[in-house]
């Protein structure tokens, strides 16, 4: 009796793990996707820190797209999300694309989800929360910039430009003038090469570490 008890037990704690692996019907178990932060981030960001200026805050951004590239944990981008007014720091995105098998993991969409786990809320423009802005060490794909849309951030300000992404042969995919005007009409402001020079700097160094290219 209480060995079918004992293995009802193990036959209902299976089945629960199973529950959360996401096991169907077929018995098949379905992949989970997990993101975090690499190891050094606490190293790099300071988290308590009021950043009041914008040479402030795209610093943390090219900060962590360095870090990303001198621990070789991902590509040479860097994000990070603000609260407008207070300056006090949300979250932080650095491109993991190949460490983490997911070709959406650009700096910016991880500053998204990271922020927005953050706040619990889909959107960062919820009218419970004060405004937010992101900040970018080079210019956002078209993916990122259509996802700067829907997360709710009010301003976007990049530092490097597409063409310095370009000479390491990085691709922006389809963004053109119309892109930045829609994201304009719809009350985001766009502060573009803030810092590039700073920003370029990292891009070289991936470069002189022979950096893997995923998009390109
Ligand atoms: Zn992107």
């Amino acid at each position: 009796m209480a060995g079918s008890i004992s293995a009802r037990a193990i036959s209902d704690r299976e089945s629960s793990v199973r529950r959360h692996a996401g096991a169907t019907f077929s018995g098949m178990t379905h992949p989970i996707v997990h993101v975090e932060y690499p190891e050094w981030v606490d190293n790099t960001v300071d988290w308590n820190r009021r950043y009041l200026s914008d040479d402030d805050r795209m610093r943390v951004a090219i900060a962590v797209a360095r870090a990303n590239v001198e621990q070789s944990t991902g590509g040479p981008f860097g994000a990070a999300i603000f609260e407008s007014r207070s300056g006090r720091l949300v979250a932080v995105g650095m491109n993991a694309v190949v460490r983490l098998n997911n070709c959406v993991l650009h700096a910016e969409m991880m500053a998204f989800m990271m922020a927005q786990q953050r706040v619990a809320s889909y959107t960062l423009n919820a009218p419970s929360l004060p405004e937010h802005e992101l900040h970018t060490s080079c210019e956002p794909c078209a993916m990122c910039l259509g996802a700067t849309l829907w997360s709710g951030v009010r301003r976007v300000v990049y530092g490097a430009a597409r063409e310095d992404a370009s000479l390491l042969n990085f691709e922006e995919g389809p963004v053109f003038p119309e892109s930045y005007h829609y994201l304009e009409s719809r009350g985001i402001e766009i502060t573009r090469n803030l810092l590039r020079d700073e920003a370029r700097v990292v891009l070289e160094l991936y470069r002189a570490k022979s950096g893997k290219i995923y998009n390109g």
